[in-house]
């Protein structure tokens, strides 16, 4: 074995025996809330696919005449060749849904993230940051060379406090909409109050809201019942509730225009396919047609929380489609993921650090193409698996 084999070898036993060892799930079809592995029919309860759009009809039939119309790759990064009217107007499309001036897309949401915040911030400038917020924020934070604040989880007290002390020349507040891995919502209007009493910039990164919360699906604020504008830079990705792939930021005219020309991680890269744009455009319209979709989450979270507290689990306050049971243990939370799949159920255990140290989980997520009866096989399983567990 080489040196780098030797070395990695090492490495990997180490991450095997803290139970932080990850293996990638082989998926034989498409997203739902049932899937098959191995020939294997399991119950979902794992994706972000939370409005069950990813195999869609509709959607896969706009993926397909996309394809016929622009053909298979975009062939270029947006600034030489690659942005069509497609692109275009999704771009235009998402900023009418929003409500805000313009929206630019960018072909993930980690770059998004990378991308804005190397570029609004650098050196003498300060970020401040939700110690619960998606790596991708973490990581463009610690990109720009900005100053890197961490306040404790949606503490605005503490951030009020920090910012007060702060002497940076720009001062950028980020956070998370809906918190990835707990499914509860940042304090959004105590933030903006914050951000605004501090004369600082606030970015929100609503992956995990947009078209999936509020009555007409623009996602936190939207719940909040405040204007998107309330923020200077809203993060929205499309492979989670719109169930297709990319990402957007929105903004003003200024924030577009100024991303254009620096946000390194847009200008050095290929544009997602038109034909994916032309499936998330349908999206789109399904995401403002049908809040059905929305409503029926509503009832099915509801459902399984007066379920998971008669079986005594430790759950998170969310009422979003996350709805985490806190186990703790790496190794407790992966043995509970394991003898649920063999109960047919796939849960996903999360562990550090994805999470913090200690904080290990079952992240369970809903979709609107499941159904109540669905969610008691869930109830079912995890039942059974805590009382496997007990004896073991
Ligand atoms: C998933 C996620 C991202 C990354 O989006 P991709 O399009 O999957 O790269 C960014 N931020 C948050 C909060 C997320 O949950």
């Amino acid at each position: 074995m080489t040196g780098l084999g030797q070395n990695l070898k090492q490495r990997l036993s180490e991450i095997e025996g803290q139970h932080l060892y990850r293996r990638r799930k082989v998926l034989d079809g498409p997203q739902g809330v049932v899937v098959s592995m191995q020939g294997k029919r399991l119950l979902n309860f794992c994706s972000n696919d939370y409005l069950g759009l990813a195999n869609h009809p509709e959607v896969v039939r706009a993926l397909q005449k996309g394809a016929a119309e622009f053909g298979a790759g975009s062939g270029a990064a947006h600034l030489v060749c690659g942005h069509s009217k497609a692109h275009h107007a999704l771009e235009e499309e998402l900023a009418d849904f929003l409500g805000c001036d313009r929206v630019l897309l960018f072909s993930t949401g980690y770059m998004a993230n990378l991308g804005v915040i190397s570029a609004l911030l650098g050196r003498g400038d300060c970020v401040f940051e939700d110690r619960l917020n998606h790596a991708s924020l973490l990581d463009g934070g610690l990109l720009s060379g900005a100053r890197f604040r961490r306040f404790p989880h949606v503490d605005m007290q503490a951030l009020d406090s920090m910012l007060r002390t702060a002497n940076g020349k720009n001062k950028l507040i980020v956070s998370d909409g809906v918190f990835s891995m707990d499914g509860e919502l940042a304090p959004l209007p105590k933030m903006a109050e914050v951000a605004d009493k501090s004369g600082a910039w606030l970015m929100v990164d609503d992956a995990h809201g947009i078209g999936v919360i509020g009555d007409r699906g623009r996602g936190a604020f939207d719940h909040y019942k405040m204007n998107v504008g309330q923020a200077d830079v809203l993060v929205g990705t499309l492979g989670k509730g719109f169930g297709t792939f990319g990402a957007f930021v929105a903004g003003s005219e200024e924030l577009v225009e100024f991303l254009i020309q620096k946000a390194r991680s847009y200008i050095y890269t290929t544009a997602i396919p038109s034909s994916v744009v032309g499936a998330t455009r349908v999206s789109l319209q399904l995401v403002i047609k049908e809040p059905w979709r929305r409503q029926k989450l509503v009832g099915l979270i509801s459902h399984f929380r007066a379920g998971a507290e008669r079986l005594g689990l430790k759950m998170v306050r969310s009422f979003t489609p996350i709805q985490p049971i806190l186990i703790g243990d790496s190794r407790a939370a992966l043995e509970m993921s394991e003898e649920l799949q063999k109960q047919g159920v796939l849960v996903s255990a999360i562990r550090p650090p994805t999470v913090p140290e200690g904080s290990a989980r079952l992240r369970v997520t809903f979709s609107a193409a499941h159904e109540i009866e669905h969610v008691d096989c869930l109830l079912d399983a995890l039942d059974y698996t805590l009382v496997s567990q007990s004896d073991g």
